[in-house]
């Protein structure tokens, strides 16, 4: 590895700090302690005082710093005083969840606390049912459960109406589309619970975030305090930064994970894309003497990944090349290293990556690898500022219309819906979806308040992975290989496609949209395939304009209609042939950001086209920096005449039907994210642009026309326009 491309930080150990708490542990609690010779961290103390008084609280504090443990006592406490009291904890994931159950087990019976521990989701056994819900005080489930279970609110009642604590562990999982769902399936069960005379307290878990507090009260509905304190010790980490010369980082990440894994470290390497993870394991497995090598993602069946789990943590593996499919959850054991490879989209994902190595106090090495991006090339070029990147916000909405009305429907089928009683759960917004509702005899109003008529089973036609919540289903002969969304499946599974899957590779021969299934043949060729595609935006109604400085930024709904036209043929980032097809076009509304411009922007009509493209990719690039989204879930158009606005206009809009925030906040934080643009390109040796900076890997134009100095001038008027904002850090420290 070249060294000189090397930038190393050590971080040193830290030593524990112990508090006890205020409020009064029962003898119980004190004595498991003692038994166990635990003492609590600060941060753990606190958790419990908060809790204790009532308090709603979220715990940011980082992976391993014993936040299982800050939340599960004062729940056990809680239920210990209370006999009848219930609580819910809520995972991510179903592994976590059965890695959680042998923690209540085992606390439970050592307290005697007779809460009878189980888990109630989708596999749970039928006939196990009822007795759950009768006798356990402690269900652990996840949100599509939870989803399905409050249809049966008779059946809960009495879990619902002693339901004294809900632990949502992983909270920052609950962003963008998922996250508001998730806010309004809890709206729902207040709602429930409240019926009932209950109110749950809420117990929050998370990576760090920027405002941490807000994201709570957005998600639950209830005001939350921050718990960020870490008083848990922590190993010496040695945190390296490389930026490969003249290879690729799929190609320098694999040489390193095989060096490190020639010198005895056992690594775990996450990639940025499925594609990645696989080309990257195969890589590495062309050295025969290295021992198990697996690569690991989301869409593999559950035994597959089950298999790798415990391989990684019994030592039987030496290497794993995973999505950010195992950044958290199930425990995996502490590893020797991690390699990143490539910026996973946020620091949150780096964190939350990096604490994966050096538990049980050893030592840990974590690499960067960067990426040919602008986001990774610039951390490269100022590796001071990836330690003092700001803590991004996480995003949700609970407005979306399409969101909220199929929520509304659910909540009135499991209790008569009071516009009165119930608006303070779902805004004044959903008074209007509700009539709406009531036009198109969904609901009917009754005596008691608008009840649910229609004739399908409002949960199951509720979408919960997305708008268009269908899932396809990758087929290989009589094999299900995996399962995408209907989006992924658009974009990644058009006819001609190339697929990978555990590091084989399949085309895909045709789609069946009536019953989503792709099918997909074993593929010898060594290439990959890119779609080609086509944009169109209107301007549907403007809803308001901010004012920066000199700078305005407009905001409102837009139609998006995307069309693939074909697919590029890419053999070692060579673009081979283009092959045309035929697709219906996709079409959603959404809300929007957009920037007119007029000719005081000092640019020459026809170096307007690539500048505006050059500088709309930019702006994309930027936001993940200050929004929690990956760049996927945000689009934009760029053109030098636009019908609705008759003027050169960049457009960047949410990637979701109906919108779920993250436009709306590039209007608050647009001097920023114009800002770290700017210096994204300025920063950039490159002469005529490059992947590190104007480029897009996912330019459905394949990055034409393209002017860089055009995207600077650009991009520095818009700076100067709205006022430079505190700039970030940017400290120079290679050049
Ligand atoms: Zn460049
Ligand atoms: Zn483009």
């Amino acid at each position: 590895m070249d060294e000189k491309n090397m930038y190393v930080k050590c971080e040193e150990a830290r030593i524990p700090e112990y508090c006890m708490p205020v409020c009064p542990l029962s003898t119980k609690i004190s004595d498991y302690l003692a038994g166990k010779n635990i003492r609590l961290y600060t941060h753990q103390a606190k958790a419990f005082d908060l809790v204790s008084r009532g308090k709603n609280v979220i715990i940011t504090t980082p992976t391993a710093s014993g936040k299982t443990l800050a939340y599960s006592l004062p729940v056990m406490e809680k239920l210990m005083q209370i006999p009848n009291a219930t609580a819910l904890f809520i995972y991510p994931t179903k592994a976590l969840t059965r890695d959680q159950l042998i923690f209540f087990t085992e606390i439970d019976s050592a307290l005697h606390a007779r809460t009878k521990p189980a888990i109630y989701d989708g596999d749970t056994q039928q006939e196990l049912r009822p007795k759950i819900r009768a006798n356990s005080r402690i269900i652990l489930t996840n949100m599509y459960e939870l989803h399905q279970i409050l249809a049966w609110r008779a059946k809960w009642g009495d879990f619902w109406a002693n339901l004294s604590v809900i632990v949502i562990d992983e909270a920052h999982r609950y962003r963008g589309v998922f996250g508001s769902n998730t806010a309004l399936l809890l709206r729902r069960l207040r709602r429930v619970c409240n019926f009932y005379d209950a109110e749950p307290q809420f117990i929050l878990s998370s990576a760090t975030l920027g405002d941490a507090g807000s994201f709570a009260e957005t998600l639950t509905g209830m005001p939350s305090v921050e718990i960020s304190n870490d008083g848990s010790p922590r190993a010496k980490r040695t945190f390296r930064i490389y930026a490969p010369e003249n290879k690729s980082s799929i190609s320098a990440a694999a040489e390193l994970v095989r060096s490190q894994i020639n010198a005895g470290m056992q690594t775990l390497c996450f990639t940025r894309s499925r594609n990645a993870a696989e080309i990257t394991a195969i890589r590495c497995r062309e050295e025969k003497t290295l021992g198990k090598i697996a690569s690991y993602r989301g869409g593999y069946r559950p035994g597959e990944r089950k298999e790798i789990e415990s391989a990684l943590k019994t030592g039987n593996m030496a290497g794993v090349f995973s999505t950010n499919a195992l950044e958290v959850g199930i425990d995996v054991g502490g590893l020797d290293s991690v390699v990143i490879s490539g910026f996973p989209g946020s620091m949150i994902s780096v964190l939350q990556q990096a604490g994966r190595a050096g538990r049980n106090g050893r030592d840990a090495v974590i690499t960067f690898v960067a990426g040919q991006n602008p986001i990774d090339q610039f951390y490269a070029r100022n590796p001071e500022a990836f330690f003092n990147a700001p803590r991004e916000q996480a995003i949700l909405g609970t407005e979306n219309p399409y969101i909220l009305s199929s929520h509304l429907l659910c909540a009135a089928a499991e209790l008569p819906y009071k516009p009165e009683r119930d608006r303070k759960y779902f805004g004044d917004i959903a008074t209007e979806i509700i009539s709406d509702l009531k036009n198109k005899h969904l609901v009917a109003s009754t005596s008691k308040g608008f009840v649910y008529c229609g004739v399908e089973n409002p949960t199951q036609t509720t979408p919960f992975f997305g708008i268009n919540g269908k899932t396809w289903s990758v087929i290989f002969g009589r094999t299900t290989l995996e399962t995408m969304d209907e989006s992924q499946a658009y974009l990644e599974a058009y006819p001609g496609a190339i697929i990978f899957h555990q590091g084989e590779r399949y085309r895909v021969e045709k789609t069946d949209p009536e019953h989503n299934i792709i099918r997909v043949v074993k593929s010898s060729d060594t290439y990959q395939t890119r779609p080609i595609s086509t944009t169109e935006i209107t301007i549907n109604s403007r809803e308001k304009t901010t004012r920066h400085n000199n700078l305005l930024v407009n905001y409102g709904e837009v139609t998006v209609s995307s069309q693939i036209l074909g697919y590029s043929v890419i053999e070692y980032d060579q673009i081979i042939a283009a092959n045309e097809l035929t697709l219906p076009p996709r079409e959603f509304t959404t809300k929007a950001c957009w920037i007119i411009f007029d000719e005081e922007c000092g640019i020459a009509p026809e170096k307007l086209p690539g500048s505006l493209h050059g500088a709309e990719h930019v702006l994309i690039s930027a936001m993940p920096h200050y929004v929690l989204c990956d760049r996927s879930d945000i689009g934009g158009v760029s053109t030098p005449y636009h019908c609705d606005t008759v003027s050169p206009t960049i457009f960047i809009y949410d990637g979701v039907a109906g919108g779920i925030g993250l436009a709306e906040k590039a209007v608050e934080l647009f001097p920023e994210i114009v800002c770290f643009a700017r210096e994204i390109v300025s920063g950039c040796t490159c002469e005529n642009g490059c992947p590190s900076c104007i480029h897009s890997p996912k330019c459905g134009n394949n990055n034409q026309p393209l002017d860089k100095l055009g995207t600077l001038t650009l991009l520095s008027y818009l700076e100067r326009e709205s006022g430079k904002p505190l700039s970030i850090n940017n400290s120079d420290v290679n050049s």
